[in-house]
């Protein structure tokens, strides 16, 4: 199987799969690189697989279905434009000979999803759309904090080696600000000079790891004393309960540069 982050826009990629045979793409928010990259490899489209309803994740889903007669599966509980596969937690599907498996991912939109598989070529493997990002998380557009925390920690609790392909490039911007919240955090810094070589070389990050997750990303680190201090230094009123961490994360974020 070959995995390849199809960019598109500023800063998204769109997830492509491949067995050299039959291809599936996630969230194509435009058509036009997916519809290249089938005819420069001869390649049947076989699903299309949407985690949110927003338009860089669905632009392109009419034009590619028009194009290539590929099934739709989505979210059952957004406005995506059928004829549709609509999905919620505990479903199962079959692309490319791989059974995902979907977990409702609530927060960024209301009705997120995401798609776990446990072994492509012997590891396992999560499309995450805009719910965790490689030392970050989705803004929370239209859930609360509960849920985002929520859909963050099942996806923290996949196995350690799943590769972990979410929709935009932008770690550098999430790590700078999980080094002001975890200075003294070895691990991060180490991953930052990674992935500053990557960019460098005009290469993605991604996929990350939920092992590397766990380590680096201050979201999924709402327990870690450091973090909560942090927090707590940056708004006094945050109760040390994680949900709590996390609002005040996500907050601060979100007028950090
Ligand atoms: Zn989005
Ligand atoms: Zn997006």
């Amino acid at each position: 199987m070959r995995l390849i982050p199809l960019p598109a826009f500023q800063d998204n990629y769109l997830w492509f799969l491949h067995d050299g045979r039959r291809a599936l793409v996630v969230d194509p928010g435009d058509a036009q690189p997916v519809l290249q990259a089938l005819q420069r490899e001869a390649l049947t489209l076989e699903a299309i697989l949407v985690t949110h309803h927003h338009p860089d994740h669905v632009g392109g889903v009419d034009a590619v279905r028009d194009a290539t007669g590929a099934k739709v599966c989505g979210p059952a509980r957004e406005k995506i434009p059928g004829p549709l596969t609509r999905l919620e937690e505990g479903d199962r599907i079959t692309a490319l000979g791989l059974e995902f498996r979907v977990i409702d991912v609530p927060g960024h939109t209301s009705g997120h999803i995401a798609y776990y598989c446990e072994d492509i070529d012997g590891r396992p493997l999560v499309f995450c759309g805009d719910t965790l990002f490689s030392g970050g998380c989705g803004r929370l557009f239209e859930g609360t904090p509960v849920q985002m925390h929520e859909s963050l920690e099942k996806l923290a609790a996949l196995p350690g080696s799943t590769r972990v392909c979410c929709t935009h490039e932008y770690t550098l911007s999430n790590l700078k600000f999980a080094r002001a919240v975890e200075p003294g955090n070895l691990q991060l810094v180490n991953y930052t000079k990674r992935c500053e070589e990557l960019r460098a070389q005009g290469l993605p990050t991604l996929p990350s790891t939920i092992e590397t997750e766990r380590q680096v990303n201050p979201f999924l680190r709402t327990r870690e004393s450091d973090v909560v201090q942090a927090a707590r230094g940056h708004d006094a009123a945050t109760a040390p309960d994680e949900v709590s961490v996390f609002a005040t994360l996500r907050q601060w974020k979100n007028g950090f540069k």
